[in-house]
């Protein structure tokens, strides 16, 4: 029988007095990637790739495009959290039509989904981390709700100055409370004095990731497309969720058995990037730049070829980009090799 992991954290917080909620977050994600497909209608939630093959088809075709104009070299496409495998194989079929045939090599943690991963895209290459990526051609990275997954930490403003939460046992199961010590520091200074009450979250898995892909960039050229839900600014606020079965969960109830996320920040990801010798583009709507990229003239094609399936590819279309579906909650994040040419579609 598997380990149940609500046991095991209440062990862990029962033995060190608490965990931080970063800790939590990591624990109950690994946990839930690793013992199930969460994506499709049977499953917690539904992807951009899952949606329509045309997301992974015009990013193949973006690829293939910056790929012609930094004069063809040799390059490894890398998804990081390839899900099903999808967009890779949606992309890949793509970029091939343009005549671009680059190595795989995807990032993913879970064994579970590697194995559908392997269904898709069987030539690809695992790694655990992006350390052991290739290093000696240039990068094309796609990575398409893969930030919002990593553990984020949550400081909260109390009457007694800024706190860390931590998850500890509770009567009625986990609760989310200040940890004991003082925080401040980790506040940056335009937030330190908001009311007591106020969230702040920091995601520093995020960061060195993308320090550690920005590095690369730099040094064997190439693009990285980030794609998530988000917010460009600094802001304060809790944005912790759980979906379970296409719905909202408590995010401390069951861990392990709902996907748990939070808004990406693409201020502290720019940041990050800032400090390194690449360019950023975006970030931008995702409705926009899909359509920057062409994706009606891609949507009036697959129409034609298959009518039977027209009313479902308009549905996908404006799933895809309108505001008030993922058009405009979901942003883009563009960072490319200084240069190299810059992508397409962020204006
Ligand atoms: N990109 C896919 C799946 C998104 S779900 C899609 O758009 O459909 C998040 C993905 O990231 C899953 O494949 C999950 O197993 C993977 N993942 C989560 N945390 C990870 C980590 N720390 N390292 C590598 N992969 C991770």
């Amino acid at each position: 029988m598997q380990p149940d992991l609500t046991d095991e954290i209440a062990a862990l917080i029962a033995a060190r007095g608490s965990v931080s909620l970063e800790r939590f977050m990591g624990l109950a994600n690994a946990h839930y990637y690793a013992t199930r497909d969460p994506l499709g209608a049977g499953g917690d939630f539904i992807t951009s790739p899952e949606i329509s093959q045309m997301f992974g088809e015009v990013i193949g075709l973006c690829l293939a495009d910056l790929w012609q104009r930094a004069d063809a070299p040799p390059c490894a496409y890398v998804e990081l959290g390839p899900g099903r495998g999808t967009l890779a194989a949606d992309a890949l079929r793509a970029m091939k039509v343009a005549k671009l045939s680059p190595a795989v090599h995807f990032v993913e943690t879970s064994p579970l989904l590697r194995d559908c991963q392997r269904e898709r895209v069987p030539k690809a290459k695992w790694h655990d981390s992006i350390a052991t990526l290739p290093k000696d051609r240039p990068l094309l990275i796609v990575a398409n709700e893969f930030f919002d997954a990593l553990p984020i930490r949550q400081y909260i403003r109390t009457i007694q100055g800024w706190r860390e939460r931590v998850v500890k046992n509770g009567v009625e199961g986990f609760e989310l409370v200040p940890g004991d010590d003082p925080a401040d520091r980790a506040i940056p200074s335009h937030l330190r004095h908001a009311d007591p009450g106020s969230v702040v979250e920091q995601r520093p898995a995020a960061n060195e990731i993308m320090t550690e892909l920005c590095e690369r960039l730099a040094r064997q050229g190439g693009v990285l497309i980030a794609i998530d839900y988000g917010h460009s600014g600094r802001a304060a606020g809790d944005t912790l969720q759980a979906i379970h079965a296409h719905a909202y969960a408590d995010p401390l109830a069951r861990p392990g058995r709902s996907d748990l996320t939070a808004h990406v920040d693409f201020g502290a990801l720019i940041a990050a990037a800032e400090e390194e010798d690449v360019e950023v583009y975006g970030p931008v709507d995702q409705g926009q730049w899909l359509l920057a990229l062409g994706l009606s003239d891609r949507a009036a094609k697959l129409a034609r070829t298959a009518p039977e399936r027209a009313d479902e590819v308009t549905a996908a279309y404006r799933r895809l980009t309108h505001p008030e579906e993922m058009g405009e909650l979901f942003k883009v994040l563009g960072v490319g090799a200084a240069g190299w040419p810059s992508p397409a579609g962020f204006g």
